[in-house]
């Protein structure tokens, strides 16, 4: 089935239907709050009932996105459900929202996203791996369905395209995307003021955690694997929550001689104790470093993915060690 019949079979769905429920993944990134808020503005534009839905515990958002306008959002599954079509942003795997409702037999799924190893969980689904974010997903939507891009709708888009493609600079970043850009810009979105929102008005504590994971970064096999870790204290004594790590792993991928750049966290909820949270970058295309999340039960992008584990720090780094010699 070709992209352009999945994107023309999305948009029949958004026409057709009158309410629905939009929502992303877990701990959203900017593509996920891009995307939600961006088809959110789309849909109202249609004069469709758009209800957005993140799960209470996502509150409060990451610092850097909490300008954007998204008190609308629900916490609760919506009384009508039923009479809502479902649609998922940036989603790959249903397994990433884990919320009883959205389980619900009969409801209808739409699937928007962008991961290669996207589990196609929708009754209609758009995934197009080659798309650098979701948003640009949003964005071809747009045009599809005739609605103009208003710049609210262009500033939170903008955040999806920045974010996801590292400001521009990873191999996602395609000549649409730089397009797309383009358009923003002249539908108004701001790349100044994004880069001051999203990257430059960051907590102190950003900084006191990401020396505390500085502190401790060592390097496996003559450099291949750049690693670090962080525990519940680091969290704790620097005043930080769990989305304060994120980025931290990217210092790591910047270093010469660099392969795969590996951040170990320990989860900080109560119930999830003894749980460690993995982020896998790559430098290139040499190591997919989904492959090794998905082996341990997590998922991702070729260069970026992650995955969560009860193995003990030391073995945790052997058996990455294995997987990425594997792969070399
Ligand atoms: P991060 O390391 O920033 O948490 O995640 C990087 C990317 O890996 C995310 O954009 C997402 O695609 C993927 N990812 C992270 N954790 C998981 C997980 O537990 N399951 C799946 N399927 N994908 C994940
Ligand atoms: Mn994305």
């Amino acid at each position: 089935m070709s992209v352009i019949t999945e994107l023309d079979q999305v948009a029949d769905e958004l026409r057709d239907a009158d309410k629905l429920l939009l929502t992303t993944h877990e701990n959203p990134d900017g593509d996920a709050l891009g995307s939600l808020l961006g088809m959110h503005l789309l849909l109202s534009q249609l004069e469709k009932d758009p209800a957005m839905f993140l799960a209470a515990d996502e509150f409060p958002l990451p610092h850097e996105y909490r300008y954007l306008p998204l008190d609308g959002v629900m916490n609760e599954p919506p009384n009508d459900l039923e009479e809502r079509l479902v649609v998922f942003l940036d989603c790959g795997n249903i397994d990433r929202m884990p919320v009883a409702f959205l389980r619900t037999d009969g409801i209808r799924i739409v699937n928007v996203d962008h991961h290669h190893d996207n589990t196609r969980f929708g009754e209609v689904n758009l995934v197009d791996p080659s798309a650098s974010c979701t948003a640009e997903l949003v964005w071809r939507l747009a045009h599809e369905l005739g609605v103009a891009i208003t710049e609210p709708m262009a500033e939170a888009l903008y955040v999806g395209l920045v974010t996801d493609t590292g400001r521009f600079m990873y191999r996602n970043t395609g000549s649409d995307a730089h397009r797309m850009a383009a358009e923003l810009i002249e539908a108004g979105a701001s790349p100044q003021k994004v880069n001051r929102q999203v990257f430059e008005s960051l907590p102190f504590c950003r900084l006191k955690l990401l020396a505390r994971a500085l502190a401790r970064v060592h390097r496996l096999d003559a450099g291949a694997i750049t690693a670090t870790h962080l525990t519940r204290e680091d969290f704790v004594d620097t005043g930080s929550d769990e989305h304060d790590s994120e980025g931290i792993v990217d210092h790591l991928r910047s270093v010469e001689g660099t392969v795969v750049a590996v951040l170990v966290r320990e989860l900080l909820a109560e119930e999830r104790a003894g749980l460690r949270k993995v982020s896998l970058r790559s430098v290139d295309d040499t190591v997919d470093v989904s492959r090794i999340a998905r082996g341990l039960g997590g998922g991702g992008h070729l260069q970026a993915a992650g995955f969560t584990t009860v193995l003990p720090l030391p073995e945790l780094l052997e058996r990455l060690r294995v997987e990425v010699g594997e792969q070399l």
